[in-house]
């Protein structure tokens, strides 16, 4: 399994190379690509137009189906969670957020995630290891099978967001080549101004993301107005403060478009940040660094063993009209998917079992 190439995670340049280096026509890589990214297939054998001593090479050289769906929960809001496994038999979580204008998908680039960040509860599982590009694009093809059948066309387009289990920009390389390949016009076509990435602070890949030209979206994680507080919520802080993460930042904004804008995360959490206080500090924080970001206020997602609630409603909104009063675009984020697990920072391969056994406080802001 593991020595055979993964194409799900090839470029339509490398897959051409690969079936040419088999001694096969350069179009037999093309017919392959389409076959992978655009028909979504998962099984050498489904593709039916390739000839069959071709099919039966493949099969003993590469794959392009390495995950396995372990479970599939589906929420009341519509929200499904799918808990994969990969051939190593970690677990990957992946999420179909359907939403009125266009469905959304959250994917993984870790297995588990080595930032230990106090308020999710991915950060208990630790890492268990960087996932491949193959195995993030297959996360996608997987979901959109499920959802609207093999190959089947996506209505109204799909968005990305890579805000499941893990740090990003810890995996970047995988990460980028992964969104290469989903943005080719022959393949899922999920062009990179339909993906956004989220980064707990990882500063050089900031700077290295605004070098480069066609490239998703970036949102930060930063759950804290001061040093003081963030240290002890994402200890990420220590190495990168916030003074260098916000200059990063400035820097990124420097190359955007005029229209284009980045995002701030900001978890809120009942008594621990989520004061007037704190939104005074953290206007004042991104009017210095003169950051014209939007600001997205997220709720807490509770689960059994964090010591966090969601702000209350009124909390939230109060924070979010000072932040407004001083001149910063704030959205109040609505939870999806909180009850099988699957909101933001619930990813930790919970099963049903446990699932059941939890329960689950199911406090709305
Ligand atoms: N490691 C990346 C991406 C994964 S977390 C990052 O830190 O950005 C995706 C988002 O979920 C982050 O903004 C994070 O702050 C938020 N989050 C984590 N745990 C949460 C929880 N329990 N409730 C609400 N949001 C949470």
């Amino acid at each position: 399994m593991t020595d055979r190439l993964n194409l799900a995670g090839s470029s339509q340049d490398e897959v051409i190379d690969f079936v040419t280096s088999l001694g096969e026509p350069a179009y037999r890589g093309r017919q392959l690509f389409a076959a992978i990214q655009h028909r979504r297939l998962r099984n050498f054998d489904e593709i039916s137009d390739l000839p069959k001593t071709l099919r039966e090479r493949l099969k003993e050289t590469a794959t392009a189906a390495t995950l396995t769906v372990e479970s599939r929960y589906i929420s009341s809001d519509g929200t499904r969670r799918f808990l994969m496994k990969t051939h190593d038999n970690l677990p990957v979580e992946t999420v179909f957020i359907p939403e009125e204008r266009r469905d959304t998908i959250c994917f993984s680039s870790q297995s588990g995630c080595p930032l230990q960040c106090t308020f999710c509860l991915t950060a208990k599982l630790g890492l268990l290891r960087s996932l491949t590009a193959a195995e993030i694009v297959e996360q996608i093809i997987i979901v959109l099978n499920d959802v609207y059948g093999t190959g089947a066309p996506t209505p109204r387009g799909t968005n990305l967001v890579g805000m499941g289990a893990g740090e990003p920009f810890l995996n970047f390389d995988s990460l980028l080549k992964a969104t290469r390949i989903m943005g080719d016009a022959q393949g899922l076509f999920i062009v990179p101004h339909r993906i956004t990435i989220s980064t707990a602070g990882v500063v050089p890949k900031i700077r290295e993301l605004a070098k480069i030209q066609e490239r998703p979206n970036l949102a930060i994680s930063l759950a804290a107005p001061t040093d003081e507080l963030r240290d002890e919520l994402m200890p990420i802080n220590k190495k990168w403060p916030l003074e260098e993460l916000l200059s990063a930042c400035n820097e990124f904004q420097q190359t955007l478009k005029p229209r284009e804008r980045f995002t701030f995360e900001y978890v809120m959490l009942d008594g621990v940040n989520d004061s007037d206080e704190h939104a005074r500090q953290l206007a004042n924080l991104l009017n210095r660094h003169k950051l014209r970001a939007k600001v997205n206020l997220i709720p807490h997602n509770p689960a059994d063993p964090l010591p966090y609630q969601p702000s209350p409603g009124a909390r939230v909104d109060s924070f979010k009209r000072i932040l407004e009063a001083k001149g910063i675009d704030a959205f109040v984020r609505k939870p999806r998917g909180r009850d099988i697990f699957a909101a933001c920072g619930q990813l930790a391969a919970v099963t049903q079992n446990i699932m059941s056994a939890t329960k689950h406080r199911e406090a709305t802001p």
